[in-house]
């Protein structure tokens, strides 16, 4: 259910818990919003920043978009010239977590309202309102997919009939990046009870999320940690590697790449050593293409047009002196207090719903799952 509580009585808000207590708000057309995202490395974030720039500007406000090329100085930096050149309200999806408290003091001391997005502003009271997708459900659906892609689970969630032991290998995300650990104890909830049978054995013993995390989520080190998992475990000993637990698909495409330089597949039905069951999240279109030719078993599709819009909605609400719209009020404890949130949707992609979630929703078109890009 839908939570939605306003505390501004009178019209036009401005006297509630919101932003610029006090004060008549300013017009649309004078209000700025500064947007801070973690990079354009990743096709995700990319599309985040269009969504929100187009839906901010739709609605009348000014927008500064920055990318922080996954350096935390440059994120700092570009907050400070946010405020500086007078945000009213700032979007942030911070690199780390922890590392913006300074920014988030001065927000604070000039009523700047801070939306937190996708990504999780922790240790500080300032932020009024956390906008992302259900992390840990999205662990829990890369783990079931995993699973689905042995056959040790069906589609239906029912017992399949293969029963192992399956050699997989685990990876994780970025340990400054509250999702990596959400993300990871959400496929560990799924996958533990099969380690702990049997069906499933981590060859390397590497289990931990502080061994598996992946810095930046970066390509290139996922590549490299795959290729020294095979060379220690999986080349010389015969063995054969079944399934990796890929935590976005900018990991699962480093893996795939050192995979298939190690003679795995092409495809997942090739013989004599198919590519592992691989799994992901954000519904990139380089990792579609890949799913549909057959190479990424799945992923997980989160509606970046539908978070953005989110943010939109959240960001008029505290400009108008309301509170933003939430759906949960208990999962995110960032230390100092439990940050209202509002969840959105996922929905776990295989090669057979490409079609229906993905290009009949407009997400993407024919061609470029064909193509991509
Ligand atoms: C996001 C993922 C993204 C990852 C790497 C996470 O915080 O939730 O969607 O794949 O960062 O950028």
């Amino acid at each position: 259910a839908v939570m939605s509580l306003v505390l501004a009585g009178c019209a036009g808000g401005g006297a509630g818990g919101g932003a610029g207590a006090g004060s008549a708000p300013k017009a649309a057309s004078d209000t700025r919003i500064g947007v801070s995202l973690p990079s354009q490395d990743e096709e995700r974030w990319i599309t985040d920043g269009k969504a929100i720039k187009d839906g901010l500007e739709k609605a009348g406000y000014q927008v500064d978009l920055q990318y922080a090329n996954n350096d935390i100085p440059t994120q700092q930096r570009q907050v400070d010239q946010m405020m500086t050149k007078g945000a009213n309200l700032l979007i942030l999806a911070p690199l780390d977590g922890t590392a913006l408290a300074p920014q988030l003091q001065q927000a604070a001391g000039s009523k700047i309202p801070i939306v937190s997005y996708d990504r999780f502003v922790r240790n500080s009271p300032n932020v009024n309102v956390y906008v992302t997708f259900d992390n840990f459900k999205v662990g829990a659906q890369q783990a079931t997919s995993l699973l689905i892609g042995l056959g040790v689970l069906n589609k239906d969630g029912t017992e399949g009939s293969a029963k192992g032991p399956f050699n997989i290998e685990l990876f994780g995300g970025s340990l400054d990046d509250n999702n990596a650990t959400f993300v990871f104890n959400g496929g560990m909830s799924v996958l533990q009870k099969y380690i702990d049978n049997g069906t499933l054995v981590v060859k390397s013993g590497q289990n931990k999320l502080s061994q598996v995390a992946t810095e930046n989520w970066s390509q290139q080190k996922a590549q490299e940690r795959m290729d020294n998992l095979l060379t220690a475990g999986y080349n010389g000993g015969g063995a054969k590697l079944d399934g990796v637990l890929t935590p976005n698909d900018n990991i699962a495409r480093g893996v795939i790449t050192a995979l298939h330089n190690a003679g795995y597949g092409p495809t997942l039905s090739s013989q004599p050593k198919p590519m592992p069951v691989t799994t992901g999240q954000d519904a990139e279109v380089a990792s579609i293409k890949s799913i549909n030719d057959g190479v990424q078993f799945s992923t997980v599709f989160k509606d970046t047009r539908a978070l953005a819009a989110q943010a939109v909605k959240a960001s008029q609400d505290l400009l108008a002196g309301k509170d933003p719209e939430i759906n949960d009020t208990k999962s995110y404890d960032n230390g100092s207090k439990i940050v209202p949130s509002f969840l959105v949707p996922i929905q776990p992609i295989y090669k057979d719903n490409i079609k229906s979630a993905l290009i009949d929703s407009g997400y993407y078109t024919a061609e470029q799952v064909a193509a991509g890009r």
